[in-house]
Formats: C-alpha cells, structure tokens, sequence
C-alpha cells in the first residue's frame, strides 16, 4: 500500500487520539466513585430494611404495653371493688369475708406480676428506640456520604466528557486528512492488536510492540520509498517512519 509520507505522520495523530479516546472511556467506567457508591447503596438498602424491622418491632411493642396495661387496669379495678366492698363492712359472714380477702390478695400478687410485664416491654421498647436512633443517624450519614461520592463522580464526569468532546473533534479534523485505504488498515489492525494499528518507529524500533528491529529489516526500510506503507515484521502493525526513526 503507498500513501504520502504525511498522511501516514498524520495516522500517527490519530492513533494518538483514538488511545485518548480509549483511556478516557477507562476512566469513566473505573471511577472509584463508583464502587463508592454501590457500596454506599447497598449499605443505605440494608440500613432501611432494619429500619423497617425496627418500625414494625416498635408497633408490636406498643401493642404488647396497651394490652398489658389494660390487663393491670382490669385486675386493679376489680381490686379496688373487692376493698370497697370490704371496708364498707357489708360483709359479715366470715367465710365471705375471707374469700373476699384471698380474693384482693390474690388480685394484687396478679397485678405485680402484670406490671412487671409492662415494665420489660417498656425496657425492650427502650432498647429497640435505642436502635431506632442509632440507625438513622447511621442512614443520614450514609445518605451524606453519597451526596459527596455523587458529587465526586459527576465533576469528574464533567472534566472527562470535556476531554473526550475535544479528542473527538480533534479526530474529525484527523480523519478528514487521511485515505480510505490506509485507515481501513489501520481499523483493522487497531482492532485486532488491543487498540493499536498503528506506531511510530523511533531510532530502529516499533513502539507497538516495543521490539527493536533486525538489521535485515532495517536494510529494507532503508530501500523503501518513503511513501511505502511500511509494517512491523513483529506485530504486524502499521510501521511509521518520523524524524526520530533514526535513519
Ligand atoms: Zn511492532
């Protein structure tokens, strides 16, 4: 394949843009930013799902203590009636008076008992606020954490849309300079050699594959037209000749 000395300087340009252009695409996709916030996201989804258990742990709670209370309030109540009734002195027979006192005895041991349950709902509802609290400030900061690593994430998204925008302009202008041919080849070898179809040969060495070039190679290169598009005997890319080839 021939093509004018310039127009292969010229593909040199482009794989130097096209490589921008590749390196920026690997940068937006790796932002730490973004493993940052998938963490934070699935540490926000977990806070609120044992918030919502917390939720229905506390309503379960005030559902126990109302019940609870309303069993003391029975028992008191039928208590006070029992006293009344006893101290009003309508009670003569002493049998029905000592099973009246039994009675209000009895009452009385049921109603500790039944505040002694009000009381460990209210610990275990004190403890379960205690979460409660703890868990939002935990939500709300994980909340702020991300509002910064989204921030992060979109300034430095900001910067490389900017950067990939004048690559991209620069590689219109680029493209409109170089034939058909030589950038069909260079295509197709930027797509089979990891992004690179074309490189420099810099004082008797590829800068595709870094490999110095054999003497025999040389002699060659030396003979051929400086329109001749040369290419690496090694990686087989596109082989440019510049100022600095070294011949
Ligand atoms: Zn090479």
């Amino acid at each position: 394949m021939k093509a004018e000395p310039a127009h292969q300087i010229r593909l040199l340009d482009l794989q130097e843009t096209d490589s921008r252009l590749d390196q920026l695409a690997y940068r937006a996709r790796n932002l730490p930013e973004i493993a940052e916030l998938q963490r934070l996201d699935t540490r926000i989804g977990e806070l609120h799902d044992q918030l919502a258990a917390t939720a229905t742990e506390l309503s379960d709670l005030d559902r126990e203590q109302s019940k609870a209370e309303a069993d003391v309030d029975q028992v008191r109540v039928r208590a006070e009636r029992d006293t009344k009734r006893l101290d009003a002195g309508h009670v003569s027979s002493p049998k029905e008076l000592e099973g009246l006192q039994s009675e209000i005895a009895s009452l009385q041991r049921r109603q500790s008992e039944l505040e002694e349950i009000v009381l460990e709902i209210m610990e275990r509802r004190e403890a379960a606020e205690a979460r409660d609290t703890g868990l939002r400030k935990e939500l709300e900061a994980a909340q702020a954490e991300r509002e910064d690593a989204e921030e992060r994430r979109s300034s430095a998204m900001v910067e490389i849309d900017a950067d990939r925008s004048s690559a991209a302009r620069r590689r219109e202008r680029i493209l409109a300079e170089i034939p058909e041919d030589l950038l069909g080849l260079y295509v197709k070898l930027r797509d089979q050699h990891s992004g690179v179809g074309a490189a420099a040969l810099r004082y008797g060495r590829c800068e595709g594959c870094k490999l110095a070039l054999s003497t025999a190679e040389i002699g060659q290169i030396r003979q051929a037209s400086a329109d001749e598009v040369l290419r690496c005997e090694e990686c087989r890319r596109i082989l440019v000749r510049t100022d600095e080839s070294g011949f």
